[in-house]
């Protein structure tokens, strides 16, 4: 049997630096040929990288994709689970968005354009430690939900916790969980909402929703949501809104950190809006 000095000597001969260069993986690497000490292909040379981390990096970078995709996957079962979305809005994005519609007058068009701007203004600042509202507002089928759900869609992509509600789809769904039958709680429902990152309120002021009930509803879940990120849309104008008591509370709430955007009206309700903002 040979020593171990002996054997130790041998490698050392036949252990050689081929090369020594800065490898991709960021470290200074040496190429070493080596002979091989045993089994069938004892004898022959082999090289390898010595301090070289590249198979590490591959496998840290396998992990982090695999969590980008789980929590991708997360944030897209919230957004099925919890969201309450009208069919035909569903396939909106802000590629489908139309800024020049012919029919439209060049200050209606520029009042999309304007619009467009800001919903992806937004969603390109959007950051969790500055929370921020929108308030979208004009009257019915201009374009604000088409744009609150791209907006939705846009930020749940880049790995946030969204929620899209149709407000009165959730005020039925709430009113639902009052029946004793119903396997959900008000608590169940509404929980979601104050958890997401970013909530959008469809469709504030309804005809269905402006009774007292569903505007102290209404009012409990946007305080759960203060301080955080929201988008809200409403068909109603600033003098609608005031018009009522319920509704002026409402409206004063929202207005609380948000700014709004003001699509396709005529100058007077933004001058009123302002005011109202601004009081
Ligand atoms: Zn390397």
């Amino acid at each position: 049997m040979q020593s171990v000095s002996k054997v130790m000597g041998n490698i050392t001969m036949a252990f050689k630096v081929l090369d020594t260069f800065e490898c991709e993986c960021g470290q200074v690497v040496e190429l070493i040929e080596t002979p091989i000490l045993g089994g069938p292909q004892k004898g022959q040379l082999m090289q390898y990288k010595k301090n070289c981390r590249c198979e590490d990096l591959k496998i840290l970078e396998k992990i982090r994709q695999d969590n980008r995709e789980q929590a991708k996957r997360k944030v897209t079962k919230i957004f099925d689970l919890h969201s309450l979305i009208n069919p035909k809005l569903k396939e909106a994005t802000f590629g489908s968005f139309r800024r020049d519609l012919p029919e439209n007058t060049p200050e209606q068009n520029q009042s999309l354009s304007a619009a467009y701007f800001k919903a992806t203004e937004y969603v390109k600042t959007f950051k969790l430690e500055e929370p921020k509202n929108l308030l979208f507002q004009g009257t019915f089928g201009n374009g604000k939900s088409h744009l609150a759900v791209s907006i939705a869609k846009a930020i749940r992509d880049k790995g946030y916790s969204v929620i899209f509600i149709s407000t009165p789809k959730l005020l039925t769904k709430i009113r639902s969980t009052y029946n004793k039958n119903s396997e959900q709680t008000e608590l169940d429902v509404i929980r979601h909402i104050e958890l997401a990152d970013l909530v959008v309120f469809d469709d504030i002021g309804a005809e269905s929703t402006n009774e007292g009930w569903a505007m102290q509803k209404l009012f409990e879940v946007f305080d759960q949501r203060s301080g955080k990120h929201n988008v809200f849309t409403t068909n109603l104008s600033s003098q609608e809104f005031e018009a009522k008591k319920d509704l002026k509370r409402i409206f004063s709430r929202l207005m609380q950190d948000t700014e709004p955007v003001v699509i396709n009206a005529k100058d007077y309700r933004k001058r009123h809006l302002k005011k109202a903002v601004s009081s």
